[in-house]
C-alpha cells in the first residue's frame, strides 16, 4: 500500500494522507527504524495530537524534520447542528479547504460516527444531495480517522461504531478506506471493532469481492434502492452498467467467502421504487441469500422532486420480506430537523 495511492492528494493533507503502512514507508525513508511508525501511530491516531512536537519519545531531531517537510492537519469545525434526538452534524474544512460531513448517532450504549470518504462523489444517484456535486477529491486514510475523532472529542465519549455512510462512494477510494479502517480498528488508533466498522457501497462489484478477500470482519452494506434494472439505473446512473444479477452473484459470494451477512439499503420513494411490482423483484432479488434488508424513507432533498413513501409501505415491505424469509427492518429516522439526508448540510452552506 502507497502513501497516496491516487498520488493526487493535496501537500496540506500531510501525513493525514498516510495509512499505518504509508506511515511506516515514510519512517523507513528518513532511515528510521520501522518501530518509530507505530509510535507515530500512536501519537496521531491513537491520542490525537495536533503536533510533532507532543511526540515526547520521538527523537527531537527527527520532530523537527517531520515539522519541515509534513504538516499536521486537523479539520477545523464549519458547522455544527445538534438535533432533538442527541444526532449531531458536522460540516468540517480540511487542510485544503475542501469541505466534508460527518455525524453523531447516540443512542443508549452506542456512540456511532457516520464519515465521509470523499469529498462530493462521482456517481451521481439522482436522490443524492452529494451526487448532484460530482467529486472534489478523495480523501486520505487520516482525514477520515479524523472525522471519527473529532465527533469522540465533541461528545466526550468513546466511539464504538464508525460507517462510511457520509459523502463519497468507499470503493472509488478503496486503499485509504481500507487503511482508514485499519487505524480505526488498531488498538494503536482507535481500537474499534472490526465488526463494528461498516463500508456503504454503492455496489461496485470489484469492491465487493476485494473486501471479501480482507482478513479483517469488516462489514459491507449495499446501498440497492431497487431491484428492477431500469429503475436503478436512474436512480443510480454510476452504476447503471452493473447487471443487477452480477450484484446479486458477488453478494452470495462475499457471504460465502466471509460467512458475514451483508445489509442492503432501500429507500423508499414514492411512485418511484414503492410499487407492488417492486417489491415482488426486491423479495425474488433476496430470495435465498444471506441479507439483512433495511428500509428506509428517503430523505427529501431539494431540486430532487422525489417524495417519500407513506410509513405504512415501509411496513409492507418489511412484512412481505419478512414472511418470504429475508430478514428486514425499517430503520429509524434520526436527525430529521438537522438537513440529516446525506450532503444536505453541505449543500446548504455552500448556497
Ligand atoms: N456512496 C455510498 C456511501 C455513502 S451514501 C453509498 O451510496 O452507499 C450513504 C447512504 O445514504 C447510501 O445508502 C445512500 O444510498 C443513502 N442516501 C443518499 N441520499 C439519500 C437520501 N436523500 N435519502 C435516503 N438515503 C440516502
Ligand atoms: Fe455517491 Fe452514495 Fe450519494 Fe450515490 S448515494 S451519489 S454513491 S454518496
Amino acid at each position: 500500500m502507497t502513501a497516496d495511492p491516487t498520488g493526487r492528494l493535496p501537500q496540506a493533507v500531510g501525513l493525514k494522507a498516510l495509512d499505518a503502512a504509508g506511515i511506516e514507508q515514510l519512517m523507513l525513508s528518513l532511515g528510521q527504524p520501522r518501530f518509530r511508525a507505530g509510535q507515530v501511530v500512536r501519537w496521531v491516531h491513537g491520542r490525537g495530537v495536533r503536533s510533532y512536537a507532543q511526540m515526547t519519545d520521538v527523537p527531537a531531531p527527527l520532530r523537527e524534520r517531520l515539522v519541515d517537510t509534513l504538516p499536521l492537519p486537523f479539520p477545523e469545525i464549519i458547522e455544527r447542528q445538534v438535533s432533538a434526538d442527541g444526532t449531531r452534524k458536522y460540516l468540517v474544512r480540511l487542510a485544503d479547504g475542501a469541505s466534508v460531513e460527518c455525524v453523531g448517532l447516540p443512542s443508549s450504549d452506542r456512540l456511532t460516527v457516520c464519515f465521509s470518504t470523499q469529498a462530493g462523489c462521482a456517481m451521481g444517484c439522482s436522490f443524492c444531495a452529494t451526487g448532484a456535486s460530482g467529486l472534489v477529491r478523495s480523501l486520505g486514510a487520516g482525514e477520515m480517522v479524523d472525522q471519527v475523532r473529532l465527533v469522540a472529542e465533541d461528545y466526550g465519549e468513546r466511539v464504538t461504531n464508525a460507517v462510511a455512510m457520509g459523502q463519497g462512494e468507499p470503493f472509488a477510494n478503496y486503499e485509504a478506506v481500507l487503511g482508514a479502517l485499519r487505524l480505526m480498528n488498531s488498538p494503536d488508533g482507535l481500537g474499534i471493532g472490526a465488526r463494528h466498522l461498516t463500508v456503504s457501497t454503492c455496489g461496485l462489484i470489484a469492491g465487493v469481492n476485494r473486501l471479501a478477500s480482507e482478513p479483517e470482519q469488516f462489514t459491507l452494506a449495499v446501498s440497492l434502492h431497487s431491484a428492477v434494472q431500469a429503475t436503478r439505473n436512474s436512480l443510480m446512473p454510476g452504476v447503471s452498467g452493473t447487471p443487477l444479477p452480477a450484484l446479486r452473484e458477488a453478494l452470495i459470494g462475499y457471504a460465502q467467502a466471509t460467512g458475514r451477512r451483508p445489509s442492503l439499503e432501500y429507500a423508499l420513494v414514492a411512485g418511484v421504487n414503492d410499487s407492488d411490482e417492486e417489491l415482488d423483484a426486491l423479495v425474488h432479488f433476496c430470495h435465498g441469500m444471506l441479507v439483512h434488508v433495511n428500509l428506509i424513507p428517503i430523505n427529501q432533498v431539494d431540486g430532487t422532486g422525489y417524495r417519500r413513501s407513506e410509513s405504512s409501505r415501509l411496513r409492507v415491505f418489511a412484512d412481505r420480506l419478512n414472511a418470504s424469509g429475508t430478514e428486514a427492518s425499517v430503520r429509524a429516522e434520526r436527525g430529521a430537523d438537522i438537513d440529516a439526508a446525506c450532503g444536505q448540510l453541505r449543500q446548504r452552506a455552500e448556497g
